[in-house]
């Protein structure tokens, strides 16, 4: 079985980081009032660092808050995945793109869904986790638990995730809310180890009850953490594209997923933002088999830890 043709699970990827100047080429060839020009890109691929991501984000910024503008985006997205072979996939919708008042959340969302649903078809399954960023004060973070939390009992979403500027915002200020999230059963991730050590993993494994971890790639040099974290049963979601294009690792060598591999672990492989990395769930297995040599086995181990580390129990396709 070549690479194309194994099943695969996406569990991280951000809806505001899918955009790329060939989709919004396509966008704008059924919808010329689309905000985004493929021009607007111009100059800024290859996105290679961490400023080169923030000048691909000033150009995305102009639909960032408006879900309508996501409906083609993601549609173009599932073609893709369905390209790839991707079986299931989470997308993390930003809470810019929740309306503040409940019940427009829930009927947006809700025509979202269902149009990516039906879209899907039922070769791919495709959820949504309400994603927020670090920084915010409690009382904030509050307020959007009460959308993410209407979200989640309309059947709209199956979990939250946390995402933002890692240093200096612990998870700590926002234990109370992920109590909560955790007694309603919510699935739970945050984004820890990315740009922050080993205390930044604690601090969520303390505080934020997490399922799943994002990236973790600096979680690593602790060994007892990652003991923790396999003994919690807590899977890891990697996305070694993004993390050597913003900086996180400086050589796709030292990436820690082949450790990973030889641990055992749970964890995934993740597109992150597809758009300003230029990769996608078959770029990253190709990746990982030239660099690391995975091989069949492990790219099905993956997909059987990815699928169950998945945050809506009920399954609509096949187990491949
Ligand atoms: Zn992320």
């Amino acid at each position: 079985m070549t690479i194309d043709e194994i099943p695969k699970v996406e569990l991280h990827c951000h809806l505001d980081g899918i955009p790329d100047p060939e989709m919004v080429r396509d966008i704008r060839a059924d919808d010329s009032a689309f905000p985004i020009r493929p021009e607007d890109f111009d100059g800024l691929y290859p996105v290679a660092d961490f400023d080169g991501f923030i000048g691909w984000w000033r150009v995305v910024e102009s639909v960032v808050g408006k879900l309508e503008h996501f409906h083609a985006v993601l549609a173009h997205y599932i073609n893709r995945l369905k390209q790839d072979r991707v079986v299931y996939a989470e997308v993390m919708i930003s809470g810019s793109e929740i309306p503040v008042d409940l019940v427009e959340a829930v009927e947006q969302v809700g025509v979202f869904r269902a149009a990516a649903q039906q879209q899907a078809g039922g070769d791919l399954q495709i959820e949504f986790l309400a994603a927020f960023g670090r920084g915010k004060s409690p009382e904030q973070v509050e307020g959007v638990a009460e959308r993410i939390f209407a979200l989640y009992e309309a059947g709209l979403v199956v979990g939250v995730a946390l995402a933002g500027v890692e240093p200096g915002n612990p998870v700590r200020p926002y234990q109370k809310t992920f109590e909560r999230f955790h007694e309603a059963g919510l699935g739970i991730e945050i984004h820890a180890g990315e740009w922050c050590g080993p205390e930044s993993g604690w601090d969520a494994l303390e505080h934020g009850f997490p399922d799943r971890i994002g990236h973790g790639v600096r979680l690593f040099q602790d060994e007892k953490l990652i003991e923790t974290i396999a003994e919690r049963g807590i899977h890891i979601e990697m996305c070694p594209t993004s993390n050597l294009k913003t900086g996180s690792i400086e050589r796709i060598e030292d990436h820690p997923i082949r450790l990973a591999r030889d641990m055992g672990l749970s964890f995934s492989i993740n597109t992150d933002d597809p758009g300003p990395f230029e990769c996608s769930m078959g770029s990253e297995c190709r990746l990982l088999s030239e660099m690391f040599g995975f091989v069949e086995a492990d790219f099905r181990t993956i997909y059987a830890h990815s699928l169950a580390a998945r945050f809506q129990k009920v399954l609509t396709i096949e187990d491949a």
